[in-house]
């Protein structure tokens, strides 16, 4: 814990199925309940009504470090600002409390400060991931921007509750909402292979703990603007 993630340290492939990921499931593969290839009267899909990640604004500067409260137990924490990537942010833990908090770089580069929030850990169920994520605000924001990629880059961090193993983001969103639903295991290494295989299973491979800590947050300007210029970047390889 309080590593801080390279910004492009994943592989770039992954993204490259990722939106091939139905955006529609909850509709089409309610869980329990037959498919039938029916129109539902209803469109625009209603959205689940979800709980949403604790967070603070409550930021101070003291020489070199950002100081706030916990959202979730209020306890002061103190972060050195060295420890933050100017676009990543950086991962920590609470020191009372031991939830898991994201830190926006913002913080560090002074950029969109009064927006920014530190984000606290959401427990929620593995088998309840894919209802919480497309039902999330950020996430159909994000879809009808039409920039939901940058996800696998930045916006959602998910630990295991108990042994606080790190899952990639490419294996939390291509989570099936049921277990009939065929995936896609081509763009996975071997280890999200693994994960995904259990997770989907319900619990953490590593520890068999049945509950993770999420933190879906907002993606400030400056991590879009950053990951425009790279992908012009890549194109011109
Ligand atoms: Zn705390
Ligand atoms: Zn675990």
């Amino acid at each position: 814990m309080g590593r801080i993630m390279g910004f492009w340290s994943r592989r770039k492939g992954v993204t490259d199925d990722i939106k091939e990921t139905p955006d529609n499931c909850l509709n089409k593969y309610e869980e329990g309940k037959p498919v039938l290839p029916v129109e539902e009267p209803e469109k625009p899909t209603k959205k689940l009504k979800i709980p949403l990640n604790k967070t603070t604004s409550d930021v101070k500067y003291i020489l070199k470090t950002i100081v706030f409260p916990c959202p979730i137990c209020s306890e002061i924490n103190t972060v050195d600002l060295s420890e933050l990537d100017p676009i990543m942010g950086g991962e920590t833990m609470c020191v009372h409390c031991q939830v898991v908090l994201h830190i926006p770089g913002g913080y560090l580069t002074h950029s969109e400060v009064p927006k920014l929030k530190v984000y606290a850990g959401l427990p929620v169920a593995v088998r309840k991931f894919p209802l919480f994520y497309w039902n999330h605000p950020v996430i159909n924001d994000l879809e009808q921007q039409g920039i939901t990629r940058i996800i696998i880059q930045y916006g959602l961090w998910g630990f295991c509750q108990r042994c606080h193993h790190q899952f990639s983001p490419a294996v939390l969103i291509n989570l099936p909402h049921t277990s009939g639903e065929i995936v896609d295991y081509r763009s996975l290494s071997s280890e999200e292979m693994n994960e995904m295989k259990s997770l989907r299973a319900g619990c953490c491979p590593y520890c068999s703990h049945r509950i993770l800590l999420v933190i879906i947050s907002d993606v400030p300007h400056y991590v879009i603007s950053a990951s425009e210029n790279l992908a012009h970047r890549w194109e011109e390889d």
